[in-house]
């Protein structure tokens, strides 16, 4: 059967490259980073090398970055931290209504267990913050904004350069989720004004379990794990060497193509909804057309259920999402759409296309042609 994986904001795939990078460290090199000896040596440069090339890519130092177990460990990382090392003096953090569950339970959990209190801003209908928000919403003792870059839903490209400015101005920090933003469009932690920005290995990629987070020189924060000097006295642990080479290899390749993979996803996320669109009736585009990364297509499709087209489409080798894979099982409408406005029922009847590396033309044009059969089959069953 024919396999198309059109879920790419899910996971993806590791590099060849990325992975011959990193076999050496699982064979031959295996040596703890904080050993004296050659074989320690060896993967210390490798770990340091890999730190001076992500720096390097991101636009700052080497010093600046902690490596982590995942983008949820950044981002748990830069918002515990943050908030506990200004505690008593800071008592408030401001968020979005459609941030990845990493930054939004970690703000949940500071207010029911911390007594922080939290500020969600909405969004409009394409699932975008407005700046002015933001600066309404800082009060004296804000601690912590933290917006996404990149929306994981929909592709939604969020104002940072704004939200940072006005965070530089006001004397807040600012964190981004840059998650699916790198990769797909430049991240670069000089072009736009940002204290703490995350990032994650398998979304570019890179192996599974290893992430980043790059901390502004002078930033005061608290570590999340305890039990050595490791990565700058950030994260004790033993660091994960040929995770962390293989996700820097990653990083490399995927955003040298930055540019040329932003036109030919485009494109072919422009094909596949206008193919849909024109081939089905009662069908809504979810987010920005315009404003978003190019891999990224959101769409509803009016009397059927998200579980059941991914169910349908699943029978025919499709594998796509219905947005937030945390939400998948649950059976609860997607809270990015729901803060969009959509109703409960569009909410429940969206699709994620996702599109990588190895999407082609045809893969699209057959998901075009199978959709319409397939919509039409749920959309009769729901009379
Ligand atoms: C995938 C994702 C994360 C979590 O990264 P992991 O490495 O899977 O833990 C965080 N934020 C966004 C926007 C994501 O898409």
């Amino acid at each position: 059967m024919r396999r198309i994986y059109l879920d790419y904001n899910a996971t993806t795939p590791v590099h060849p490259e990325a992975l011959k990078a990193m076999l050496p460290f699982l064979e031959a090199n295996y040596g703890n980073p904080s050993s004296i000896h050659f074989l320690g040596r060896e993967a210390r440069a490798a770990l340091d090398d890999a730190r001076e090339r992500l720096a390097k890519l991101l636009g700052g130092k080497s010093g600046e970055i902690v490596f982590t177990g995942s983008g949820t460990e950044a981002d748990n990382h830069a918002i515990f931290g943050a908030v506990r090392a200004r505690a008593g003096k800071a008592r408030h953090i401001i968020t979005s209504a459609v941030e990845h569950h990493a930054v939004l339970h970690s703000c949940e959990y500071l207010r029911d267990h911390e007594g922080v209190e939290i500020t969600v801003l909405p969004v409009d209908g394409d699932g975008v913050v407005n700046p002015d928000d933001v600066s309404r919403a800082i009060r004296d003792d804000t601690a912590l904004v933290s917006v996404m870059w990149a929306n994981n839903e929909t592709g939604a490209l969020q104002p940072v350069r704004e939200i940072g400015g006005i965070c530089r101005e006001r004397g807040v920090l600012f964190h981004t989720d840059a998650v699916q933003a790198l990769g797909k469009v430049p991240v670069r932690v000089g072009d736009v004004p940002v204290d703490l920005l995350s990032v994650s290995s398998h979304k570019v990629y890179g192996p599974k379990g290893v992430g980043a987070l790059w901390i502004r020189p002078r930033t005061k924060i608290e570590s999340l794990v305890h039990g050595g000097s490791h990565e700058n006295d950030h994260r004790a642990g033993t660091e994960n060497v040929a995770g962390i080479v293989g996700f820097v290899r990653a990083v490399e390749i995927t955003t040298a193509k930055v540019e040329n993979e932003d036109t030919r996803l485009r494109a072919l996320t422009e094909r596949l909804w206008q193919g849909l669109n024109a081939g089905i009736e009662r069908v809504h585009r979810n987010g920005p057309a315009d404003r978003r990364v190019a891999n990224t297509l959101n769409v509803s499709f009016a009397g059927c259920k998200s579980d059941a087209l991914l169910m349908s489409l699943d029978l025919e080798g499709i594998a796509v999402s219905s947005g937030s894979a945390c939400a998948v099982g649950s059976f609860k409408p997607s809270s990015v759409l729901l803060a969009m406005g959509l109703g409960a029922e569009m909410a429940n009847a969206a699709v994620r296309f996702s599109l990588g590396a190895a999407t082609t033309e045809a893969d699209v044009d057959a998901v075009m042609n199978v959709m319409p059969k397939i919509v039409t089959r749920l959309r009769s069953f729901a009379v």
